[in-house]
Protein backbone atom coordinates (compact mmCIF):
# COMPACT_ATOMS: atom_id res chain seq x y z
CA UNK A 1 0.00 0.00 0.00
CA UNK A 2 2.60 2.51 0.91
CA UNK A 3 5.88 2.67 -0.21
CA UNK A 4 9.53 4.15 0.64
CA UNK A 5 12.76 3.31 0.01
CA UNK A 6 16.35 5.66 0.70
CA UNK A 7 19.80 5.32 0.07
CA UNK A 8 21.93 7.93 1.62
CA UNK A 9 24.24 9.31 4.56
CA UNK A 10 21.24 9.63 6.92
CA UNK A 11 19.73 7.62 9.08
CA UNK A 12 17.56 5.34 6.94
CA UNK A 13 15.15 4.18 9.77
CA UNK A 14 14.46 7.82 10.38
CA UNK A 15 13.98 8.35 6.46
CA UNK A 16 11.60 5.38 6.64
CA UNK A 17 9.06 5.60 9.74
CA UNK A 18 9.05 9.52 8.77
CA UNK A 19 7.95 8.63 5.06
CA UNK A 20 5.57 5.43 6.41
CA UNK A 21 3.82 8.37 8.94
CA UNK A 22 3.22 10.42 6.12
CA UNK A 23 1.84 7.54 3.67
CA UNK A 24 -0.70 6.35 6.78
CA UNK A 25 -3.50 8.42 5.10
CA UNK A 26 -3.41 5.77 2.56
CA UNK A 27 -5.14 3.16 5.33
CA UNK A 28 -2.84 -0.34 6.15
CA UNK A 29 -2.98 -3.16 8.50
CA UNK A 30 0.46 -3.75 8.83
CA UNK A 31 4.09 -2.46 8.51
CA UNK A 32 7.69 -3.20 8.36
CA UNK A 33 11.00 -2.00 7.70
CA UNK A 34 14.24 -3.81 6.08
CA UNK A 35 17.89 -1.32 6.84
CA UNK A 36 21.15 -2.65 5.61
CA UNK A 37 22.92 -1.67 8.83
CA UNK A 38 26.86 -0.47 8.78
CA UNK A 39 27.70 -4.66 9.69
CA UNK A 40 26.73 -5.67 6.30
CA UNK A 41 23.43 -7.61 7.47
CA UNK A 42 20.04 -6.58 6.72
CA UNK A 43 18.11 -5.69 10.10
CA UNK A 44 14.53 -6.24 9.94
CA UNK A 45 10.79 -5.55 12.13
CA UNK A 46 7.38 -6.66 10.65
CA UNK A 47 4.39 -6.23 12.63
CA UNK A 48 0.61 -6.29 12.00
CA UNK A 49 -0.98 -3.51 13.08
CA UNK A 50 -0.82 0.41 13.40
CA UNK A 51 2.85 1.91 12.69
CA UNK A 52 3.07 2.47 16.34
CA UNK A 53 3.12 -1.42 16.81
CA UNK A 54 6.41 -1.59 14.89
CA UNK A 55 8.24 1.63 16.09
CA UNK A 56 7.29 0.10 19.75
CA UNK A 57 8.87 -2.88 18.77
CA UNK A 58 11.86 -0.89 17.20
CA UNK A 59 12.39 0.64 20.44
CA UNK A 60 12.21 -2.61 23.07
CA UNK A 61 14.14 -4.78 20.35
CA UNK A 62 16.51 -2.43 17.95
CA UNK A 63 18.08 -3.24 15.00
CA UNK A 64 21.45 -1.63 13.21
CA UNK A 65 20.53 1.24 11.54
CA UNK A 66 22.19 2.31 8.56
CA UNK A 67 22.21 3.89 4.97
CA UNK A 68 20.27 1.73 2.74
CA UNK A 69 16.24 0.85 3.66
CA UNK A 70 12.75 0.50 2.66
CA UNK A 71 9.80 0.62 4.46
CA UNK A 72 5.97 -0.80 3.59
CA UNK A 73 2.24 -0.40 5.26
CA UNK A 74 0.19 -2.88 3.66
CA UNK A 75 -3.38 -3.27 2.68
CA UNK A 76 -3.79 -7.44 2.51
CA UNK A 77 -4.72 -8.91 -0.49
CA UNK A 78 -3.42 -12.41 -0.26
CA UNK A 79 -3.05 -13.78 3.33
CA UNK A 80 -4.35 -12.15 6.30
CA UNK A 81 -2.64 -9.43 8.09
CA UNK A 82 -0.42 -11.19 10.50
CA UNK A 83 3.35 -10.32 11.31
CA UNK A 84 4.41 -13.17 8.79
CA UNK A 85 2.50 -11.98 6.38
CA UNK A 86 3.60 -8.41 6.79
CA UNK A 87 6.54 -6.97 4.48
CA UNK A 88 9.54 -7.37 3.52
CA UNK A 89 9.80 -10.94 2.73
CA UNK A 90 13.19 -12.17 2.12
CA UNK A 91 14.82 -14.42 -0.62
CA UNK A 92 18.46 -15.67 -1.38
CA UNK A 93 18.30 -17.20 2.23
CA UNK A 94 18.11 -13.55 3.88
CA UNK A 95 20.33 -11.73 2.04
CA UNK A 96 17.62 -10.03 -0.55
CA UNK A 97 14.63 -8.03 1.18
CA UNK A 98 11.53 -6.53 -0.87
CA UNK A 99 8.25 -4.74 -0.49
CA UNK A 100 5.54 -4.79 -2.87
CA UNK A 101 2.51 -2.82 -3.44
CA UNK A 102 -0.02 -4.45 -5.56
CA UNK A 103 -1.00 -8.23 -6.69
CA UNK A 104 0.63 -10.70 -8.54
CA UNK A 105 -1.61 -12.90 -10.78
CA UNK A 106 0.25 -15.39 -11.62
CA UNK A 107 1.77 -16.34 -7.91
CA UNK A 108 0.04 -19.96 -7.63
CA UNK A 109 2.09 -21.13 -10.78
CA UNK A 110 5.21 -19.55 -9.86
CA UNK A 111 4.95 -20.96 -6.23
CA UNK A 112 4.52 -24.09 -7.68
CA UNK A 113 7.22 -24.15 -9.56
CA UNK A 114 9.77 -22.32 -6.60
CA UNK A 115 8.26 -25.31 -4.39
CA UNK A 116 9.01 -28.12 -6.98
CA UNK A 117 12.45 -26.74 -7.19
CA UNK A 118 12.96 -27.07 -3.60
CA UNK A 119 12.22 -23.38 -2.17
CA UNK A 120 10.09 -23.44 0.73
CA UNK A 121 7.43 -20.32 1.60
CA UNK A 122 7.05 -18.75 5.37
CA UNK A 123 3.71 -16.44 4.33
CA UNK A 124 0.82 -16.83 2.53
CA UNK A 125 1.36 -13.89 0.12
CA UNK A 126 2.20 -13.39 -3.37
CA UNK A 127 4.46 -11.28 -3.04
CA UNK A 128 7.05 -13.79 -1.75
CA UNK A 129 7.17 -15.58 -5.12
CA UNK A 130 8.31 -12.30 -6.12
CA UNK A 131 11.44 -12.00 -3.00
CA UNK A 132 12.46 -15.33 -3.81
CA UNK A 133 12.73 -15.13 -7.51
CA UNK A 134 14.87 -12.18 -7.18
CA UNK A 135 17.10 -13.54 -4.76
CA UNK A 136 17.62 -16.64 -7.47
CA UNK A 137 18.69 -14.01 -10.04
CA UNK A 138 20.94 -12.07 -7.52
CA UNK A 139 22.71 -15.14 -7.02
CA UNK A 140 22.71 -15.96 -10.84
CA UNK A 141 23.54 -12.82 -12.11
CA UNK A 142 25.64 -11.02 -8.76
CA UNK A 143 23.10 -7.53 -10.34
CA UNK A 144 20.12 -6.39 -8.13
CA UNK A 145 19.25 -3.94 -11.50
CA UNK A 146 19.25 -7.46 -13.85
CA UNK A 147 18.04 -9.50 -10.79
CA UNK A 148 14.53 -7.35 -11.16
CA UNK A 149 14.34 -7.27 -14.50
CA UNK A 150 14.73 -10.89 -15.11
CA UNK A 151 11.82 -11.17 -12.51
CA UNK A 152 9.53 -8.54 -13.86
CA UNK A 153 9.97 -10.37 -17.14
CA UNK A 154 7.61 -13.20 -15.36
CA UNK A 155 5.28 -11.28 -13.69
CA UNK A 156 1.73 -11.03 -14.38
CA UNK A 157 -0.54 -8.26 -12.60
CA UNK A 158 -0.08 -4.83 -11.05
CA UNK A 159 2.69 -4.23 -9.13
CA UNK A 160 5.52 -1.71 -7.29
CA UNK A 161 8.45 -3.88 -6.38
CA UNK A 162 11.69 -2.51 -4.33
CA UNK A 163 14.57 -4.67 -3.16
CA UNK A 164 17.97 -4.45 -1.61
CA UNK A 165 20.78 -6.55 -1.37
CA UNK A 166 23.08 -7.12 1.28
CA UNK A 167 25.57 -7.71 -1.42
CA UNK A 168 24.59 -4.36 -3.17
CA UNK A 169 24.91 -1.74 -0.16
CA UNK A 170 24.05 1.76 -0.98
CA UNK A 171 21.59 0.29 -3.69
CA UNK A 172 17.92 0.17 -3.87
CA UNK A 173 16.45 -1.20 -7.16
CA UNK A 174 12.72 -0.50 -8.05
CA UNK A 175 10.45 -1.53 -10.67
CA UNK A 176 6.65 -0.48 -11.51
CA UNK A 177 3.62 -2.17 -13.75
CA UNK A 178 0.19 -0.43 -13.40
CA UNK A 179 0.77 1.16 -9.63
CA UNK A 180 2.65 4.00 -8.49
CA UNK A 181 6.39 4.61 -8.03
CA UNK A 182 8.26 8.26 -7.95
CA UNK A 183 11.54 9.17 -7.52
CA UNK A 184 12.88 12.05 -4.87
CA UNK A 185 16.00 13.11 -6.03
CA UNK A 186 18.33 14.53 -2.98
CA UNK A 187 21.80 16.06 -2.70
CA UNK A 188 23.52 12.72 -2.35
CA UNK A 189 20.63 10.98 -1.01
CA UNK A 190 18.11 9.53 -3.57
CA UNK A 191 14.26 8.29 -2.75
CA UNK A 192 11.43 6.07 -3.34
CA UNK A 193 8.15 6.35 -2.68
CA UNK A 194 4.43 5.47 -3.59
CA UNK A 195 3.71 8.86 -3.72
CA UNK A 196 6.06 11.98 -3.07
CA UNK A 197 4.40 12.35 0.88
CA UNK A 198 7.00 9.36 1.60
CA UNK A 199 10.15 12.00 1.00
CA UNK A 200 8.55 15.37 0.75
CA UNK A 201 10.67 16.09 4.03
CA UNK A 202 13.75 15.83 2.29
CA UNK A 203 12.98 17.00 -0.94
CA UNK A 204 11.01 18.44 -3.63
CA UNK A 205 12.48 17.59 -6.69
CA UNK A 206 10.76 14.26 -8.21
CA UNK A 207 10.72 12.28 -11.07
CA UNK A 208 8.38 10.45 -12.50
CA UNK A 209 8.76 6.67 -13.73
CA UNK A 210 6.81 5.16 -16.75
CA UNK A 211 4.82 2.28 -17.30
CA UNK A 212 7.03 -1.11 -16.97
CA UNK A 213 10.14 0.72 -15.92
CA UNK A 214 13.03 -0.20 -13.69
CA UNK A 215 14.99 2.16 -11.25
CA UNK A 216 18.10 2.26 -9.45
CA UNK A 217 19.14 4.42 -7.37
CA UNK A 218 22.56 5.28 -5.46
CA UNK A 219 23.20 8.09 -3.07
CA UNK A 220 25.14 10.06 -6.26
CA UNK A 221 22.85 8.30 -9.60
CA UNK A 222 19.63 7.13 -10.19
CA UNK A 223 18.92 5.11 -13.50
CA UNK A 224 16.01 4.20 -15.05
CA UNK A 225 15.86 1.55 -17.64
CA UNK A 226 13.05 -0.42 -19.30
CA UNK A 227 11.91 -4.05 -18.60
CA UNK A 228 14.04 -4.94 -21.92
CA UNK A 229 16.80 -3.28 -20.18
CA UNK A 230 16.86 -0.35 -22.74
CA UNK A 231 17.86 2.72 -21.25
CA UNK A 232 14.46 5.02 -20.40
CA UNK A 233 13.91 8.72 -19.79
CA UNK A 234 11.85 9.86 -16.52
CA UNK A 235 10.65 13.24 -16.40
CA UNK A 236 11.42 15.46 -13.48
CA UNK A 237 9.29 18.09 -11.75
CA UNK A 238 9.00 20.15 -8.82
CA UNK A 239 6.45 19.02 -5.80
CA UNK A 240 4.63 22.42 -5.43
CA UNK A 241 1.78 21.54 -3.23
CA UNK A 242 2.26 22.34 0.38
CA UNK A 243 2.77 19.07 2.04
N1 LIG B 1 -0.60 -8.36 -2.45
C1 LIG B 1 0.36 -8.02 -1.43
C2 LIG B 1 -0.04 -8.63 -0.10
O1 LIG B 1 -1.16 -8.97 0.12
C3 LIG B 1 0.58 -6.51 -1.30
C4 LIG B 1 -0.61 -5.74 -0.79
C5 LIG B 1 -0.38 -4.22 -0.74
O2 LIG B 1 -0.48 -3.57 -1.81
O3 LIG B 1 -0.12 -3.68 0.34
O4 LIG B 1 0.76 -8.78 0.75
Amino acid sequence: CGIVGYVGPGSSLEVLVGGLTRLEYRGYDSAGVAVLGDDGVIGTRKRAGKLGVLVEELESSPIGDGHTGIGHTRWATHGGPTDVNAHPHFGDGGRLALIHNGIIENFAELKAELEADGETFESQTDTEVAALLVGRAFHESGDLTEAMRRTVERLEGAFTLLALHQDAPGVVVGARRSSPLVIGLGEGENFLGSDVAAFVEHTRRAMEIGEDQIVTIRPDSVEVIDFAGAPAQAKEFEVSWDA
